[in-house]
């Protein structure tokens, strides 16, 4: 049932409402407002859950948080790629993919397996040709949307996509850069959201989490039968931990992205920048250094503030240069450093930045 205020007018909760409500316990005297922990391999035999690998009472506050937010029935995973796994596996043998032609690298590599084994056809597209994906998932069995993307910052019209995949294909998309706040697929017309919760989501880099969003029944049913029979489930210390930063979503969200949009702005004015990738909102940026991959790796090096370090979507700054690992796609320019703008003051993450970038 979606949170409702316990009185007053029944009305829709503002998304930054739902990400504080969603999920809590029944208001009974006495009952703590946060879903415990529940660290359970079986249950008492005869419930509609019965064992560890099938459901979990954490699991379950976080789903029904997520769910809300997403406006769709939602299914957490070990991880981000263990998500995007469950959702691959709705693909007929041989079928035909459509995905970006550049986004996160372990998406394609998971593509690239089944390519490789027989077992799929790839369609690569710029997800920011709309024209491109229309043509593209004519005939497909899944088209697979990342936006923004991971790391050049494509920006999909996912309405568009969902238009052409009417009658046709599946359409996921990848929503983690962008958050249930900024973006929300299934409302677009997506089949499926997946998230990274290891990024902003849980927004503390401290737990590797995934999750699968879907309002359509049939294919909820076939991604929990995937989850239950593959196990690619959570801990439910991290599922706490999850939900627990997804509390202050909105704030965290709020703050990045005025950081992320300042930044992105001076950025574009420095000299040692040939170019800023930042499509106006969220809180990730990119850039591409006129001193080339060195220039980049200076800069990694001489950030005091930031921290040099992979993943993104932390309360903390982070950055590095994409292409130190062999993985990157080519699509991806060897001098583009991906920051990840945290909640620190804006004036402080620029100074740090700015200093590192006046020594190239
Ligand atoms: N999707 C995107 C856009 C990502 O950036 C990542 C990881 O960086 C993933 C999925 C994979 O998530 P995880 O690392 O939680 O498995």
């Amino acid at each position: 049932m979606p949170s409702q205020p316990p009185t007053g007018p029944s009305r829709r909760l503002a998304p930054s409402t739902v990400a504080v409500v969603a999920g809590r316990p029944d208001r009974v005297p006495d009952a703590p407002f946060s879903e415990p922990v529940t660290f359970a391999s079986t249950y008492n035999a005869g419930g509609a859950v019965e064992y560890g690998r099938y459901g979990n009472p954490t699991w379950s506050a976080f789903e029904q948080a997520l769910g809300e937010l997403e406006g769709g029935d939602a299914r957490v995973f070990a991880s981000g790629l263990a998500a995007i796994s469950a959702v691959l596996s709705l693909m007929p043998e041989g079928g035909v993919v459509v995905a970006p032609d550049n986004a996160y690298t372990g998406t394609r590599a998971q593509i690239d397996e089944r390519v490789a084994a027989g077992r799929a056809t790839l369609r690569a597209v710029d997800v920011a040709d709309r024209a491109a994906v229309q043509a593209a998932a004519a005939g497909a069995d899944l088209v697979w949307l990342e936006s923004m993307t991971n790391p050049n910052l494509d920006v999909a019209d996912v309405a568009a996509a969902a238009a052409a995949c009417a009658a046709g294909p599946l359409l996921v998309v990848d929503s983690t850069f962008a958050t249930p706040l900024l973006q929300r697929p299934l409302e677009l017309g997506a089949d499926l959201v997946v998230h990274s919760a290891t990024k902003l989501i849980a927004g503390h880099s401290d737990v590797v989490l995934g999750v699968v969003v879907t309002a359509d029944p049939v294919l909820l049913a076939r991604i929990d039968d995937h989850r239950r029979l593959h196990g690619a489930i959570p801990g439910p210390m991290e599922t706490f931990l999850a939900l627990r930063g997804m509390r202050t979503l909105a704030l965290r969200v709020e703050r990045a992205q005025a950081s992320a949009q300042t930044m992105a702005g001076r950025l574009a004015g420095h000299p040692a920048v040939s170019r800023v990738r930042y499509p106006g909102f969220g809180a990730m940026v990119s850039i591409e250094l006129a001193g080339g991959p060195e220039a980049a790796d200076t800069l990694a090096a001489q950030v005091r503030l930031w921290i040099h370090a992979t993943s993104l979507g932390g309360v903390e700054s982070t950055l590095e240069r994409r292409r130190r690992w062999p993985s990157e796609s080519a699509m991806v320019s060897d001098a583009l450093v991906r920051l990840s703008v945290g909640i620190e003051d804006v004036e402080d993450l620029w100074a740090d930045l700015v200093s590192a970038l006046d020594q190239l």
